[in-house]
């Protein structure tokens, strides 16, 4: 058990109006919480990064529960694939800011918490304005670059970071803060994965249920370290396996030669996330790029190009690029003999992720002129024809 993040005299003066007695009488009869906890609760600021999946059970219940201050930070719309999991957000909200929609929802829940939009792209040159007044930070983000970013800032305004991510039907959850005796994002991960051996969400699809386990799992550490109660998972990874119907969990120890959480590191400021997450393999081979619009315009124009779709079968029944020639990454070692070198080649997938990894491997094989399509076919349906379906 740790002691409450929360100073005593900053809870000890609030007060509640008897419909905030009413709406908290769950809490108040609790020993463990009573109306001195419920206090704290008022008095704490807590900073979610991203609206999406685990943002939206983690703000729900946060704001529920009666928590003071919720910041937020998206700069996304909601999109109807998002409705699947992210249930801060109705049908009629697709195509509105997320954190607009988010505020109306989290009002509705209790108009009580001070709610702080921040409609900005979580970035280095922003991260340590924006997470300064607050007292923990969740991480809702669902890439490397975001991860990194978070840890590290929470480690040099040495406030505790509360991890989360899902991966079709895993989990995963921890709480790091090497202020508080536990490691960092990066004791646990020095480096990040190889640029494109991942797939984010978007790409391996995420079971709708399962992000709202695991945002609630980071709702609750929060919770426990403002009311100071609880074994946290400072030191503990927690991993959830939703096919098994098991949790696990994996005792974590700093790295003494951790580059940012040492008491000597060779890391004392953010960096360039992005770059950093894009590894050396992009710096090997440095791998070109063409927006859709760039593709629109070689098509219009009639240039001789090869598009190269390396997505699966089923997702092609639900949208494709006219022209293209269907090759799913599993399969292109075994054909690249199928693909023409007379021309450049344009790959492409859903978001860009797969077509990076397939655009080294053309490379590699010897295609000289080869280009990844930034933002993939849901950027052409947004940017280019809205008749191609999104998914
Ligand atoms: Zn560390």
């Amino acid at each position: 058990m740790i002691d409450s993040i929360i100073d005593e005299e900053r809870a000890v003066r609030l007060v509640f109006n008897d419909e905030e007695r009413a709406r908290y009488s769950r809490h108040l009869i609790m020993p463990e919480v009573t109306i001195a906890g419920q206090r704290r609760l008022k008095a704490a600021r807590i900073l979610c990064i991203g609206a999406g999946g685990l943002g939206s059970p983690a703000s729900l219940y946060l704001a529920a529960a009666g928590v003071g201050t919720l910041g937020l930070v998206d700069a996304d719309r909601v999109e109807l694939s998002n409705l699947q999991r992210q249930v801060l957000y109705g049908t009629a909200d697709v195509g509105r800011g997320k954190l607009a929609a988010a505020r109306d929802r989290l009002h509705a829940a209790n108009p009580h918490v001070d709610l702080q939009l921040h409609e900005q792209r979580f970035v280095s040159s922003n991260a340590m304005e924006i997470i300064s007044p607050y007292d923990v930070v969740i991480d809702g983000s669902d890439n490397f670059p975001t991860r990194y970013l978070s840890s590290d800032a929470c480690v040099f305004a040495r406030k505790p970071n509360i991890y989360g991510s899902v991966f079709r039907f895993d989990g995963q959850a921890s709480v790091f803060a090497p202020h508080l005796d536990g490691p960092c994002y990066r004791c646990l991960f020095p480096q990040p994965p190889p640029a494109g051996t991942v797939p984010n969400c978007a790409e391996a699809g995420v079971l709708g249920v399962l992000p709202g386990m695991v945002g609630m799992v980071q709702a609750i550490e929060a919770i426990k370290l403002i009311l100071g109660l609880g074994d946290s998972l400072l030191g503990r990874l927690l991993h959830f396996d939703a096919l098994k119907m098991k949790f696990r969990e994996f005792h974590l120890r700093r790295d003494p030669a951790c580059p940012v959480c040492d008491e000597n590191p060779t890391i004392s400021e953010l960096q360039d996330y992005e770059q950093f997450c894009a590894g050396p393999a992009r710096a090997r081979a440095p791998l070109a790029a063409m927006d859709v619009r760039e593709l629109e315009h070689k098509r219009v124009a009639g240039e001789n190009l090869t598009l190269l779709d390396v997505r699966e079968p089923f997702e092609d029944e639900i949208a494709r690029i006219d022209g293209r020639m269907l090759i799913p990454l599993g399969e292109l070692s075994d054909r690249l003999h199928e693909i023409p070198r007379s021309a450049p080649v344009v790959v492409y997938c859903h978001t860009g992720v797969r077509s990076a990894h397939a655009a080294q491997l053309l490379q590699q094989a010897g295609i000289e002129q080869v280009y990844n399509l930034t933002g993939g076919i849901q950027a052409w349906s947004s940017e280019v024809d809205p008749a191609v379906p999104r998914y």
